[in-house]
């Protein structure tokens, strides 16, 4: 990460100086042209993925190799890979771990799990941790509370998403309808003489869900909404600080994976907000080098499930080829921190343990 006396508050971006092409072929010129990155704040991991990764870490400290995780933990490969080394090994459905492995702990992921998981692990009598995100976990209840009141609950969100099938996974078969865009909001026929309430992925792009709310409450006006926002903090404040940095960026790198919803909806939100090209990249040596043209100023930001040390090299690669400087660009302080359970809680987490995603800061 750019140290603090490296990075200065955000300022306007005019007076820089032209830089060329940088070529695949000649990573290194001997004269460095200038570039500023601005440098997003708040970034990368959220309080309920730090969680998850922390969880499965800790696991492994207190149970011992190997502990199971079904699905992704979070959505990058990179701290998939650097669990799979702690000792986890990854699966997608409960069957998968074997006879002799019953007795090992498995972890569900933070995007929360349709409630026959839990119920299959009890049948198998297996030991679970579920490490679905607290916020996700809120959306399950405020899902289930519309129901108990009588309500059909329309569900905004991405088919196919883990933290869809997990949230449609709370309610019998029926008694949610997805709704994906603001077409489908229009052509959406609800169930005859039933109440309407809904709820939103986490994770969607904010003024996109507002759009497709509008249309349900024009066509619905007894619409129920959530008693709480859905969209989580961590996704509104990685968008706001976007979209304030992106005007006039000639590329704006995001870091995370391709199935990262947010991370997704961030290369979106850059280009909306005036960057004049965004990218989503999983490391540096993504990064298409020979195609960034003319480049002064770069925006830099991550997914909620992108590691910092992603964000160093990132930053390192641009160090080797320009003149860089990093403009701190902060839009908000996150002080957000959810503990894990209480059984992990006996067991000490080191600044150690987590450097394999946090680098050595
Ligand atoms: S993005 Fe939001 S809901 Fe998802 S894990 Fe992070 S804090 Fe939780």
């Amino acid at each position: 990460m750019a140290s603090a006396k490296e990075c200065k508050a955000l300022t306007a971006a005019g007076g820089m100086r032209m830089s060329n092409p940088t070529d695949r072929l000649d990573p290194m010129p001997a004269l460095k042209k200038p570039l500023t990155i601005r440098l997003c704040q708040p970034r990368g991991f959220c309080a309920g993925v730090d969680r998850a990764i922390q969880i499965v870490v800790l696991a492994l400290k207190k149970y011992g190799a190997p502990v199971y995780v079904r699905h992704e933990i979070v959505h990058n490969r990179y701290v998939v890979e650097g669990l799979q080394n702690l000792g986890a090994i990854f699966i997608e459905e409960l069957d998968e771990i074997p006879a002799d492995h019953r007795h090992c702990p498995v972890v569900f992921s933070a995007h929360g799990v349709p409630k026959s998981v839990p119920a299959d692990a009890e049948e198998r009598n297996l030991f679970y941790l579920d490490a679905t995100c607290p916020l996700v976990s809120k959306v399950h209840k405020q899902a289930m509370r519309h129901q108990r009141l009588g309500r059909h609950v329309l569900l905004i969100g991405h088919a196919g998403h883990p933290e869809v099938i997990g949230t449609m996974g709370q309610l019998p078969e029926g008694a949610v309808s997805l709704v994906e865009t603001e077409a489908a909001a229009h052509a959406f026929t609800p169930p005859a003489d039933t109440p309407l309430g809904f709820v939103t992925q986490t994770t969607l792009s904010v003024e996109d869900t507002a759009g497709i709310i509008r249309v349900l409450e024009e066509r619905f006006p007894d619409l129920r909404a959530p008693a709480a926002e859905s969209i989580c903090y961590a996704t509104t404040n990685r968008q706001e600080a976007v979209k304030e940095t992106a005007a006039g960026a000639d590329l704006f790198l995001i870091v995370g994976a391709p199935n990262s919803s947010n991370s997704r909806r961030l290369v979106e939100v850059a280009e909306r907000a005036g960057a004049r090209m965004s990218m989503l990249v999983q490391r540096a040596s993504d990064i298409p080098w020979h195609e960034l043209g003319d480049i002064r100023t770069l925006g830099l930001s991550a997914g909620a499930s992108a590691p910092e040390i992603i964000v160093d090299e990132i930053i390192d690669a641009f160090r080797e080829r320009f003149d860089v400087s990093v403009d701190l660009a902060v839009t908000a302080t996150e002080t957000e921190e959810f503990p894990v359970m209480r059984v992990l809680r006996d067991v000490e987490l080191t600044p150690a343990d987590m450097a394999f995603v946090n680098g050595t800061r």
